[in-house]
C-alpha cells in the first residue's frame, strides 16, 4: 500500500462523496484537507482549555499560553530555526510578506533602492512589495521565466546591483510546480548585501524545508497548506533582524510599557503580535507540523514525486493538452498547470465538477506568470501526501471525457 493509500483513513474529509461519487480532492495548492489530529486538537483546544494567552494566571490560561509557546517551538524546530522566538505567527504567507514589506522594508529600503522579485510570484509576494516601491519611491526588478517555467538565472548578474535591498522569491511556484534555486540565488543575493525572502508556502508542506540549509534572511508560510488550520502560519526570521525591526500592529500584549505620549516594545516574537492572537489555530499548526514529521517528508517527497511524475506521463495522453510548467518531474512539485485546445479552464473545472473532481480553474493569483504565457487561464491538479495513482487517473479519464465533450458535440455543455 502507497503512502497515499496508508494515510486517507485520516482525512475524512477525502471520504465525501458528490453526485454519488468519492470525491477526488486535487486542489491542495489552494488549500490542504485536514487529517482527524488536527480537527480533534481543535475541538480539544475549544472544549478543554480555551482561555486567552499571555494573560491570564489561571490553570486553563497557563495551560493555553504553554500549548501555544509549544506550538512556536515545534514550528522552529520544524524549520530548523536557531530559536523558538524566531517564529512570528500570522495569519498565512499573505500576512508575513507585508509584515515583512511594512517593517522590515519600510526601515531599510528608500529612494532609488531596488527590490528583485520573479515573474512567477504569487500576487502576496508582489502586492506588498508595490506599496512599498510606490512608498518609497524604490524599484521592482523581476527574474525573467524561461519557456519551460524555471527561473532564467543568466539575468541574475544584471538584475542583482548594489541598490538590491531585497530579494524575495517563491521556492516552489503555486502554478508552474518549479522549485527554485534558492541557496544559489540567496548566495548571489547575500554576495551583493541583500537580503532574502523565501515564499514557502508551496514547499513547507511538501519538502523538508531548512532555513539554515536555504540560507535565507525570511521564511512566510501558511499553515492551511499543510494540513493545519486556515487563519494560521507564520514568519520565521533571524532574530537580529527581527529585533531591529519596528513593530507591525499596535495594541495589547505587544508592549512593555504604555504612557499617553509614547510606548515601549516586547522581545520578538511578541512585539509583532499585537492583540489576542489565532490561539486554537496557531496551536493546532504545531499538531498539523507533528503530523508531517511522523510521517517524515523522506516518505511525502518521494511518494509525491511518484505521482507527479505519473500524472506528467499520463496527461500527455489527453489530446490538445499543454502543460504550463516544466514537463519533467525534475526540481518540480505538484502543482501542474496545464491548458486544452478549444476548451476554457472553466469549462474544464466545471465538468471535471460533475465528476466529483476538485481541481482550480483560473490564474492562481500569478497573473503576470499567465501574462509570460500569453494565457489568460490554466486548469491545474495539484497533490498532496493523500492523493493515489488512481485519482491520477480519474482526472485523466476525465480530461479524455472532456476533450471528447468539446470536439464532436455541436452544443457543448
Ligand atoms: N504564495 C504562494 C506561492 C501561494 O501559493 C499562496 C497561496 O496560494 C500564497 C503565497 C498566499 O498564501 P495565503 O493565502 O495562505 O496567505
Amino acid at each position: 500500500m502507497n503512502l497515499g493509500e496508508r494515510v486517507r483513513d485520516d482525512f475524512p474529509l477525502l471520504h465525501r462523496t458528490i453526485n454519488g461519487k468519492r470525491l477526488v480532492y486535487l486542489d491542495s495548492a489552494a488549500t490542504s484537507q485536514k487529517p482527524r489530529v488536527v480537527l480533534d486538537a481543535l475541538m480539544e483546544y475549544y472544549h478543554d482549555y480555551n482561555a486567552n494567552v499571555h494573560r491570564g494566571i489561571y490553570r486553563i490560561a497557563e495551560e493555553a499560553t504553554a500549548r501555544y509557546e509549544e506550538s512556536r517551538a515545534k514550528l522552529a524546530a520544524f524549520l530548523g530555526a536557531a530559536r523558538r522566538e524566531e517564529i512570528v505567527f500570522t495569519r498565512g504567507t499573505t500576512e508575513a510578506v507585508n509584515l515583512v514589506a511594512a517593517t522590515w522594508g519600510r526601515a531599510n529600503v528608500g529612494p532609488g533602492d531596488e527590490i528583485v522579485l520573479t515573474i512567477m510570484e504569487h500576487h502576496s509576494n508582489i502586492v506588498p512589495w508595490q506599496l512599498l516601491a510606490a512608498e518609497k519611491g524604490a524599484r521592482l526588478r523581476y527574474i525573467p521565466v524561461t519557456d519551460e517555467g524555471r527561473l532564467d538565472l543568466s539575468a541574475l548578474d544584471g538584475l542583482l546591483t548594489e541598490r538590491t535591498k531585497l530579494v524575495s522569491l517563491t521556492h516552489q511556484s503555486n502554478v508552474l510546480g518549479t522549485v527554485n534555486p534558492v541557496r544559489l540565488i540567496a548566495d548571489r543575493a547575500h554576495a551583493m548585501g541583500a537580503k532574502v525572502l523565501v515564499d514557502g508556502a508551496q514547499s513547507v508542506p511538501h519538502q523538508a524545508v531548512n532555513v539554515q540549509a536555504l540560507g535565507v534572511d525570511f521564511l512566510a508560510f501558511s499553515g492551511h497548506k499543510m494540513l493545519g488550520p486556515t487563519g494560521s502560519g507564520g514568519l520565521w526570521a533571524r532574530y537580529d533582524l527581527l529585533e531591529a525591526m519596528p513593530p507591525y500592529h499596535g495594541g495589547g500584549e505587544m508592549i512593555m510599557l504604555v504612557t499617553l505620549e509614547r510606548s515601549t516594545y516586547k522581545d520578538p516574537p511578541h512585539k509583532f503580535e499585537a492583540g489576542t492572537p489565532n490561539i486554537a489555530d496557531s496551536i493546532v499548526l504545531g499538531v498539523a507540523a507533528d503530523y508531517l514529521r511522523g510521517i517524515g517528508f523522506d516518505a511525502i517527497t518521494a511518494h509525491e514525486r511518484d505521482l507527479t511524475a505519473y500524472a506528467l506521463e499520463r496527461l500527455r495522453t489527453v489530446p490538445g493538452l499543454t502543460i504550463v510548467g516544466p514537463a519533467e518531474p525534475v526540481d518540480r512539485g505538484g502543482a501542474i498547470s496545464f491548458t486544452m485546445d478549444v476548451v476554457h479552464p472553466h469549462d474544464i473545472a466545471q465538468v471535471l465538477d460533475q465528476e466529483a473532481m476538485a481541481i482550480r480553474a483560473g490564474h492562481h493569483c500569478a497573473q503576470p506568470l499567465h501574462r509570460r504565457f500569453n494565457i489568460a487561464a490554466t486548469a491545474r491538479a495539484s497533490l498532496h501526501l493523500y492523493n493515489t495513482r488512481e485519482e491520477i487517473d480519474a482526472l485523466v479519464d476525465g480530461l479524455h471525457a472532456v476533450h471528447r465533450m468539446f470536439t464532436r458535440s455541436p452544443h457543448p455543455v
